[in-house]
């Protein structure tokens, strides 16, 4: 028997096919289609499962189900995405057209808790009841088990630790447009937004680098301009990455306070991508803030592929 897993990001959406124990056979990736209404995304998602059954021979009788790890918000009890702000449909329908296309059980999470089932599954948390995973990435997001309970909540939201408040004088206004939460703060998207505050207090930018690689426009700055002009000592960059990792130790801080977890792995592209500068001051500073016993604290060793995995763990019922 085989399972399949889906990844569905703003950016791409990935498909695995896997055996019954979760080592991947197959897989697929395709840019995640912006155009025409939700159910284009729907089909692509059929038109891709098909094509890596067909192209391994196959059958729908030899799956045993489907799992998602998707971007939010989600109506779980639907099985559908719901006005995602980072894709231009009203809705998404998935659990009820692909278990109609493929005749099997289809499983809909949002992503961070598909990746940290496939943390606790496939894995640092094998064998552990409280583990914890945090994504910085485009946005902030989480999932959590708790005494071996997957937290869900009663929209499927349980873990949106991104929209945690870390800034309570709220100068940041937050893409869900609140202010001063976590994720307005250090995620991909909004570390140039917040650096361009810092950098409008400050004088002689011309002799940063980040005023080098951004060609004099702050404008066009970026998340990976101000963390490779630190990687370069660049004094001003890496006053703003401590900015940074001050919140990011704040916010996990409370993670540990409110799950108390034995593990919290650390993923998404503004970790993966910088982890001397991300998660080494995380591990320094957390304690300043935290109450709790300090758990582990590491960078998930599946990488890129934590919410896949996860995915296919749900397609396999290893989970929750
Ligand atoms: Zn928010």
């Amino acid at each position: 028997m085989y399972g399949v897993g889906v990844d569905i990001g703003a950016t791409y959406t990935r498909v695995a096919l896997a055996d019954e124990r979760g080592n991947f056979i197959d897989r697929i990736s395709e840019a995640t289609t912006k155009t025409g209404d939700g159910l284009s995304l729907t089909y692509q998602i059929i038109r891709m499962i098909e094509q890596i059954l067909e192209r391994n021979d196959i059958k729908c009788g030899d799956l045993m189900g489907i799992g998602i790890g998707s971007i939010g918000p989600l109506d779980i009890k639907r099985g559908a995405i719901i006005n995602p702000p980072n894709l231009p449909f009203r809705e998404v329908p998935l659990s009820e057209p692909l278990s109609k296309a493929f005749n099997v059980e289809v499983r809909v999470f949002n992503d961070c808790t598909a990746a940290v089932v496939g943390e606790r599954i496939f894995g640092a948390g094998k064998g552990l009841d409280n583990v914890v995973y945090i994504t910085i990435s485009t946005g902030i997001g989480g999932g959590a088990y708790v005494d071996g309970h997957l937290l869900i909540g009663k929209d499927g939201n349980a873990v949106e630790i991104g929209h945690m408040v870390v800034d309570p004088q709220g100068l940041r206004k937050c893409g869900c447009g609140k202010r001063g939460h976590w994720e307005a703060y250090c995620s991909g998207a909004n570390i140039p937004k917040y650096a361009r505050i810092l950098l409008s207090e400050r004088d002689n930018l011309e002799k940063s680098l980040i005023y080098e690689y951004a060609r004099g426009n702050l404008e066009d700055l970026t998340a990976k301009m101000i963390y490779d002009a630190a990687k370069r000592d660049d004094r001003l960059a890496l006053e703003i990455i401590e900015k940074i990792n001050t919140f990011n130790a704040i916010g996990v801080a409370n993670v540990i306070n409110v799950y108390d977890p034995e593990l919290i792995t650390l993923g998404g592209s503004v970790v993966l991508n910088n982890v001397d500068l991300v998660v080494k001051p995380i591990k320094n500073m957390v304690k300043e803030y935290a109450m709790n016993r300090i758990p582990e604290i590491k960078v998930t060793p599946l990488a890129g592929d934590v919410v896949l995995y996860g995915a296919v763990a749900l397609s396999l019922g290893l989970a929750p």
